[in-house]
């Protein structure tokens, strides 16, 4: 029977675990799923490293920590452990015949959860279009780090129902967060405005225009953003960073979209920002 409150999360990474810990937080059971063990295992770690500083700063007391650590169960089969939610929200890594493949799993595997998916650019229609049920497919796009930031990006596909988005709003308010609900197209808002700057930053990189500091400064100071857009791309992972241009170049036909080669580099030496300890900048283990 559906759980109508049961949330299932596919992939532990920095979203996969933002995500659980969310739904977890706000009352919600979650059962977070990834194929590694590894990966839940460091999942759950960092949702209890971010916990312990929420509990720090006073924003949560020992309690509520222990209580949403004790919502967030684990498993690495979709097929055993996702049948009784009430949505899945899918955050594997973005590759798109992942995601088909996950979908046409889910559609089997969780018969009456809306399926939402927190890919950054890849067509909710045509993910869609591999279940049966395309009407309960949507695009529930948090930003990272999911506990801080504010926005979940809400992306109907063609067929998604009325319901379907209506449910996925309320869900979104439900765990603390400003929905806005945007169409079908290749990077949506958030990626389509976002990735080109940071593009265009690895670009100046490339061509000895500012190292990366000097580039980053200039945006912080100069235009006020929070984060300079290298370091920004660091946070989101330079493989994710060329998986979304790729998505933007193919699926808009414009060569303006195509990665820096100095991006691609980056990412064959494995070099892919926080998660693997480097990318524009070092970080410490
Ligand atoms: P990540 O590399 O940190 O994590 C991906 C996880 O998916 C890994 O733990 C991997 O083991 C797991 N995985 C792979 N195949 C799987 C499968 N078949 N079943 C279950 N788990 C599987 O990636 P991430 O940064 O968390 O990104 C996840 C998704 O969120 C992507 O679609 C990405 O575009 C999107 N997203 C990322 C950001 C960001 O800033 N990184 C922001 C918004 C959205």
């Amino acid at each position: 029977m559906t759980d109508s409150r049961k949330i299932a999360v596919i992939g532990a990474g920095q979203m996969g675990n933002g995500i659980a810990h969310v739904f977890a937080q706000s009352g919600f059971p979650v059962t977070m799923i990834d194929v590694a063990q590894a990966a839940l295992d460091k999942g759950k770690g960092t949702i209890e490293k971010n916990l312990d500083r929420q509990v720090k700063k006073g924003t949560i007391d020992a309690a509520a920590k222990d209580a949403t650590l004790g919502r967030i169960a684990t498993s690495t089969s979709a097929a055993s452990a996702a049948g009784d939610a009430a949505l899945v929200v899918e955050a594997a890594t973005e590759n798109r015949d992942l995601k088909f493949r996950i979908f046409a799993d889910l559609d089997r595997a969780a018969p009456n959860a809306i399926l939402a998916t927190n890919t950054s650019s890849i067509s909710i229609t045509e993910i869609a279009a591999k279940t049966t049920r395309p009407e309960k497919v949507i695009g529930m796009h948090f930003m990272n780090p999911v506990p801080v930031m504010q926005l979940v990006e809400v992306i109907r596909g063609l067929a998604t129902s009325d319901e379907t988005t209506r449910t996925t709003l309320e869900l979104a308010k439900a765990v603390g967060k400003t929905p806005v609900e945007v169409s079908d197209y290749p990077g949506f808002v958030a990626n389509r405005i976002l990735m080109p700057m940071i593009n265009e930053a690895v670009y100046c990189l490339m061509e000895g225009v500012g190292t990366p500091e000097a580039i980053d400064t200039v945006m912080k100071l100069g235009m006020n953003h929070p984060m300079g857009p290298l370091a920004l791309a660091d946070l989101i992972g330079l493989d994710t960073c060329v998986a979304i241009l790729e998505v933007l170049q193919n699926g808009l036909g414009d060569p303006k979209y195509r990665p820096c080669p100095l991006l691609r580099k980056y990412v064959a030496a494995g070099w892919l920002g926080r998660k693997s300890g480097r990318g524009f900048y070092s970080y410490a283990a």
